[in-house]
């Protein structure tokens, strides 16, 4: 490998891959150093069959209409499905009559207000502060959360989860939302299996010592988790401890995908939805023959999403098996066969799914997204200010990066 160059990008998820495009289209010598086998980071399409891509990471277009990923990835030959996401209804009413849905998304509602109010006073307490003394709804509040931040509430800023912005329509790609990123990868100029462990400031030129070896840069675009730079595998020297407190401040949250191949899907919805229990945090949210394919795809977050990950491979699929054949009947259970489960808590360059900030820590996000000496540049969803967690949120803070490394070399 070359070992000198214009810029490097550390990382090739959503926000490196935007990065490196931006900086490829300059003539400034630019390369991506990427620690997977692979590109895409928290976007990832696989086949669980040869003709069913399921994503595990990232599925959704959010605030697809102000989505600026969602135009590119149409014109590149991708199928955006705009039909509307299944997770407010409860298929047959399982357990759950209309009255209690009622019920529940106001108890939401109120719980929102009451929070957002707080945040807009400057109140930056964890939102579970919020939630009604003994209210019916606050454990389903609670799962909301862990899916949602992949946190429950006790663990989240009030003041951050106000400050997420979401216009409420969601999209999806047919052929995968992490194939279709994958493919905006200028391949040619990223190094694969390439963790850069070092970065060292203190000359001229910056220094970067990898699994490959060392590379200088004259600028570098830091594109990596929050959890990468919170627990040192990436370090630099002289050492940067706003940036690795920051980074502790806005840890990743934890969801998890099962994916259950279904016999005989035609009795369900399709993209149908059930919630697995109502009167319980740790549960599932089962999305029924999403885009009419035979598959269920639940989903897991927070501290269940957790405590099943560290039990081992497989305790994720036995327990949306459990709550399905408990919900749907024992015959269920024969029409439903494992296909995938993901785990994203123990995946060594993820470690966690999407940020959150800990409540009091709201302004970590803008402290995280700071450039250092106007040379080293930091992008990656959690230093977005409202699209965080996102794919389109990262997608522009690789941009807005690339664009601060490009002014700061004249
Ligand atoms: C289960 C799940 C569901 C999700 N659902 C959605 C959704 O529906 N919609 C949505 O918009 N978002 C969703 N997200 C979140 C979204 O995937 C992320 O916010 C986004 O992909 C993050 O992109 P990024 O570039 O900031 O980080 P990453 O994708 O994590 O990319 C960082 C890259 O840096 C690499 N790296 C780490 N350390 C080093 C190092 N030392 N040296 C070199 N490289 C390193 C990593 O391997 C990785 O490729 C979901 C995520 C998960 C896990």
């Amino acid at each position: 490998m070359q070992d000198r160059f214009d810029v490097v990008v550390v990382g090739a998820g959503a926000a490196g891959i935007a990065a490196l495009r931006r900086l490829s289209a300059t003539g400034l010598s630019v390369v991506a150093l990427e620690a997977r086998p692979r590109v895409g980071g928290r976007t990832h399409t696989i086949l669980v069959r040869p003709d069913l891509p399921v994503d595990c990471g990232a599925g959704w277009l959010h605030s697809a209409d102000k989505n600026l990923l969602a135009q590119p990835v149409e014109q590149a030959g991708f199928t955006i499905d705009r039909s509307p996401p299944h997770w407010s209804r409860q298929s047959f009413n399982r357990d759950f009559p209309p009255e209690d849905q009622r019920a529940f998304r106001a108890a939401l509602n109120e719980f929102e207000d009451r929070l957002r109010a707080a945040a807009a006073a400057g109140i930056d307490r964890p939102g579970s502060d919020f939630l009604e003394p003994g209210g019916r709804w606050n454990v389903l509040i609670e799962a909301f959360s862990s899916y949602y931040n992949g946190a429950e509430f006790d663990q989240v800023s009030a003041v951050d989860f106000a400050a997420y912005e979401d216009s409420g329509v969601n999209w999806r790609v047919s052929e995968g939302y992490g194939a279709a990123i994958a493919s905006f990868a200028d391949i040619d100029r990223i190094v694969v299996d390439c963790p850069v462990a070092t970065v060292r400031h203190e000359g001229r030129e910056l220094t970067l010592d990898t699994a490959q070896g060392s590379v200088t840069a004259r600028v570098i675009v830091v594109c990596v988790p929050t959890s990468t730079l919170a627990d040192g595998r990436l370090t630099f020297s002289p050492s940067l401890p706003e940036k690795s407190e920051a980074a502790a401040d806005l840890p990743l949250g934890l969801a998890d995908k099962v994916f259950l191949g279904l016999d005989k899907p035609d009795d369900l919805p399709i993209d149908g939805h059930l919630f697995g229990h109502t009167d319980r945090t740790e549960t599932g949210s089962y999305h029924l023959r999403p885009l009419g394919r035979p598959y269920i795809e639940a989903f897991l977050g927070g501290r269940c999403a957790r405590e099943l990950e560290v039990e081992g491979p497989r305790a994720m699929t036995a327990f949306v098996v459990e709550e399905l054949g408990a919900l749907m009947g024992s015959d269920f259970r024969r029409r439903i066969h494992p296909l995938a489960e993901t785990s994203w808590a123990t995946d060594p360059w993820a470690l966690g799914s999407y940020s959150h900030a800990l409540p009091g820590r709201a302004a970590c996000r803008a402290i995280l997204a700071a450039p250092v000496e106007n040379r080293i540049f930091f992008a990656g969803e959690a230093t977005h200010p409202h699209f965080y967690s996102t794919v389109h949120g990262a997608w522009e803070t690789g941009v807005r990066a690339a664009d601060e490394a490009i002014a700061a070399l004249g």
